[in-house]
């Protein structure tokens, strides 16, 4: 078990973003919880610190809890390769793919449980009776029973889930559900994740949330945004010297690399307008069909001055994804193939990702100086660049699929494409949007209130804590934190909303 470092964050400014009365109601509800937990300690367990939304969103959350006097920690499980095989495979599972054909079988399960015990042993060391634990994703979801037996207070978080249940979706649960029969609470993204299988009284459903605060969406003043977007050379102007965001430990940065873009000929301008998609290099997010559908439209002459900038990582930092870089090249070889007029306005860009708080900065102007964001995903857990755009006020075309259905009202905060593989509606809503000013306006100011009242970081923060002492005060009627307690659970926990 590797400790992580969170440092402490002021969960009072979330009063400078949400409603006032709503703060007021969310700050009794934290005393209530830092009285309540006064002497123990609120463990997150998972597998990485780093990359991807999970690590992204626990080292934001757990610096708040930490900032308001709850003692919050972080710790990662370690385990062999063969182990990170298995739980990958066990990933694509239930996210209904069969990843490397392997088998979930008997030989899997004892990989899997040398891991466990193993991790068991060193975490039970440091984990006291009533503590509570948050075990997040099926990878340490095996650590649960010993957790329980100890007494700590254990909630698991599953993070991905599919919308329709397929043989693998059901052989992954099948390899989980072991692990997962004593726990008294779970915690899902959205009401379809929840495994038919699984006991659903047990599960509440919290979705993500993004962090106002972080470089990815802090505010950034026009002229910062102009800065960063020409130094990185997304867009053509003047040379700024306003490059700089604050990192999430509130000490000042500037952004220095430049990102690495393929291109006929020169950037946009500043006043080009931009369809902008944010995703990694997945054929799931499907780059190609965005770029198909946005050349339909410049060839049916409704693109007006519009280009298109699709925007991911840069795929030589990531050595653990030779996936990325070999869509990267297929993206390419495609974007080769498009008629001159097309791909002279259509710019692929890899950002740096040497600093993560850099690259995390500079998505931040890109997605605040879109004039359309796309997330034109096949399949989607949640989508978090959905939520940062809507946080920017911009307008969102994206496919009616996982979390972002739970996200866009259709028409009122976003626009939502219904088949993800019908390029014509996909252009038709695209240059419908590039025509209507005041459309996109709406959408985008609806955008921000929707995330403002439900998608930051306070309110997953504040929907964990009433689950957790929903927990304790079962776990009190009891009187037994050992027994099964999923009645008290479901008689306290009838409403998690505050
Ligand atoms: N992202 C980033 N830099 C990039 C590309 C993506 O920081 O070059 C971020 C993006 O802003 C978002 C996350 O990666 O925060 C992707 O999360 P999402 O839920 O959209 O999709 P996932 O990658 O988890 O499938």
């Amino acid at each position: 078990m590797k400790d992580v470092q969170v440092p402490l964050n002021r969960f009072e400014r979330f009063s400078d973003v949400i409603d006032p009365a709503q703060f007021e109601r969310y700050l009794v509800a934290a005393e209530r919880m830092r009285t309540r937990f006064e002497g123990r300690i609120v463990w997150n367990i998972n597998t990485t610190d780093a990359g991807g939304g999970v690590a992204e969103m626990l080292r934001s959350l757990i610096a708040y809890v930490r900032g308001f006097g709850i003692d919050s920690r972080w710790a990662v499980m370690e385990a062999s390769d063969e182990f990170f095989r298995i739980t990958k495979r066990l990933h694509h599972a239930l996210h209904g793919s069969a990843g490397d054909g392997t088998p979930l079988d008997d030989k899997a399960r004892r990989v899997y449980d040398e891991a466990m015990r193993a991790n068991a042993g060193e975490l039970l060391a440091r984990v006291r009776p009533r503590d509570v634990v948050l075990v997040h994703d099926p990878q340490p979801a095996g650590l649960t029973n010993s957790l329980i037996r100890a007494g700590a207070l254990v909630v698991w978080r599953c993070h991905i889930g599919h919308d329709k249940p397929n043989a693998e979706v059901e052989a992954g649960w099948s390899f989980l559900n072991p692990y997962l029969k004593d726990v008294p609470a779970m915690v899902f993204s959205r009401n379809a994740y929840i495994p038919s299988e699984l006991d659903g009284d047990r599960a509440s459903i919290i979705t993500p949330s993004v962090d106002a605060f972080s470089p990815k969406n802090q505010e950034l003043d026009e002229e910062t945004v102009h800065s960063i977007l020409v130094h990185v050379g997304i867009v053509e102007g003047p040379d700024g010297d306003a490059l700089k965001f604050t990192r999430q430990d509130g000490s000042p940065a500037r952004v220095d690399r430049q990102a690495d873009v393929v291109r006929l000929g020169r950037p946009p301008s500043f006043e080009t307008p931009l369809v902008v998609q944010v995703s990694r290099w997945d054929p799931l997010k499907d780059p190609v069909g965005v770029m198909h559908g946005f050349g339909h439209l410049v060839e049916e002459g409704r693109a007006g001055d519009a280009h298109l900038v699709l925007a991911g990582p840069n795929v030589q930092a990531i050595a653990d994804d030779p996936e990325g870089g070999e869509v990267l090249d297929s993206v390419i070889a495609e974007w080769r193939r498009l008629p001159h007029a097309v791909r002279q306005r259509v710019h692929i860009v890899c950002l740096p990702m040497a600093d993560f708080e850099e690259n995390a900065a500079i998505v931040n102007a890109l997605q605040r100086h879109a004039t359309i964001i796309v997330q034109k995903s096949l399949h989607e857990g949640f989508g978090l660049t959905v939520t940062e755009a809507m946080w920017k006020g911009r307008a969102v075309v994206a496919t009616a699929v996982g979390g972002i259905q739970d996200q866009i009202d259709d028409g009122v905060d976003g626009l939502l494409l219904q088949d993800p593989s019908d390029l014509e509606a996909f252009s038709g809503i695209l240059g419908r949007l590039l025509e209507d000013d005041a459309l996109r306006a709406k959408l985008g100011e609806n955008a921000r209130r929707k995330v403002r009242d439900v998608f930051l970081g306070v309110h997953q923060l504040i929907r964990h804590g009433r689950l957790i002492e929903c927990l304790d005060e079962a776990h009190e009627e009891c009187g037994r934190p050992d027994v099964f307690t999923r009645e008290v659970m479901q008689k306290n926990c009838c409403n998690l909303t505050l």
